[in-house]
């Protein structure tokens, strides 16, 4: 059910475009609907034009308005802390060296490149990795730019993996996406297309247009990367953004961070995982927070994700277990973490911690050798 906005009918409710043009963008908008805190007042006030503020309609009825803990409204509505000097003084804008010769086009992996179609997102996350993009103002890549990323794809045949991010690439138009998608599977060794999107949960209601939904099935294949990070985000109408795209032989896989205050908790990380599973989700990755100037305050140390990966084996079937991941500084790229199941190791003897109960000894040796 509805908590706020109950007078809009449900025709407006469900067109992605309402929920874009009905934004909520300033502290005025917000207190008609959220008991705001000092901290929430301040953080809205000190960040106008350093980090803006941009709510969906949907997103804000997900938040509790009387809980400042609420993990919805940790993640989109600012808080003095963000510009606090403490977590100014640290971190990066970029630092994963994203920003090359090529607007928008990070070539890190031989085989996949990056490349960012627009700055504008439908809700500006404060944790955002990309958060030095909120300067930049609402903007989409111009033809011109778009050419000159296709002509380097174009050129490097070790590319196979095209991975389209933002900003908020879905919020183009179904032309300019589809100028994108079809130019990129001209090129032969394109093999797949990633598309980055945050919609599923902050705006489900883009999946609700099947022109869409068609674009994205006839330039399969193409998957989808979607950022879920707790499980109330899991709901009946992002439930039907992936029933959506599934229909449409779109796969749906998730990289959640791990987030201070948010879902820096076993239990809900375990109903998170549980909530993707069934609403046929594959969860991906768990990425460490990475040091963005203005989102530091999110960072949790590197044991608390060990402990939540530990609590998650042998609670949750494999398939719903991320690979913890960080991102390594200077561009250096993703590592995989994971707590230490070996505990020592004899010739060919293995000492395993079960991740159910005890200790289990083990031998393993190549077939040649028996
Ligand atoms: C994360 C990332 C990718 C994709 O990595 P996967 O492990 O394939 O998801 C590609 N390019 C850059 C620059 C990245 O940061």
């Amino acid at each position: 059910m509805r908590k706020f906005f109950t007078d809009v009918p449900q025709e407006l409710w469900r067109s992605y475009h309402w929920q874009i043009q009905n934004r909520i963008k300033t502290k005025e908008e917000l207190k008609r609907y959220i008991r705001l805190t000092p901290e929430e007042e301040r953080g809205i006030d000190q960040t106008t034009g350093l980090y803006p503020m941009a709510i969906t309609p949907y997103y804000l009825s997900l938040m509790d308005p009387e809980d400042p803990q609420d993990p919805i409204r940790l993640q989109a509505i600012p808080r003095a802390v963000e510009v606090d000097e403490r977590v100014q003084s640290m971190g990066e804008p970029d630092p994963f060296r994203e920003e090359g010769h090529i607007p928008g086009l990070t070539h890190r992996y031989p085989d996949r490149v990056l490349f960012t179609l627009t700055t504008f997102c439908a809700v500006y996350c404060r944790h955002c990795m990309r958060k030095r993009i909120f300067q930049e103002g609402e903007r989409a890549r111009t033809r011109e730019e778009i050419d000159r990323f296709l002509e380097y794809v174009r050129r490097h045949e070790e590319i196979r993996d095209v991975l389209i991010s933002g900003g908020e690439p879905l919020s183009v138009s179904n032309e300019k996406l589809e100028y994108v998608l079809s130019n990129l599977r001209k090129i032969p060794h394109v093999e797949i297309i990633r598309i980055g999107t945050r919609l599923p949960v902050l705006a489900p209601q883009r999946f609700f247009d099947e022109e869409l939904l068609h674009i994205l099935e006839k330039y399969s294949p193409i998957w989808i990367n979607t950022h879920f990070n707790h499980p109330k985000e899991i709901t009946q109408e992002s439930a039907e953004a992936v029933e959506r795209l599934l229909r449409h032989r779109v796969p749906v896989n998730n990289q959640t961070v791990l987030l201070k205050g948010i879902n820096d908790d076993p239990q809900v990380m375990l109903e998170l995982m549980r909530g993707l599973l069934r609403i046929k989700v594959r969860p991906v990755y768990l990425f460490h927070c990475d040091p963005v100037k203005g989102a530091l305050h999110f960072r949790t140390s590197l044991e608390k994700g060990l402990e939540i990966m530990e609590y998650l084996r042998g609670r949750i079937s494999g398939m719903g277990i991320p690979t913890y991941a960080v991102d390594l500084p200077g561009g250096k790229g993703k590592v995989p973490i994971s707590p230490n199941y070996i505990l020592s190791v004899s010739g060919d003897t293995y000492t395993f911690k079960s991740p159910l109960d005890g200790i289990v000894e083990y031998t393993i040796r190549d077939a040649e050798l028996y």
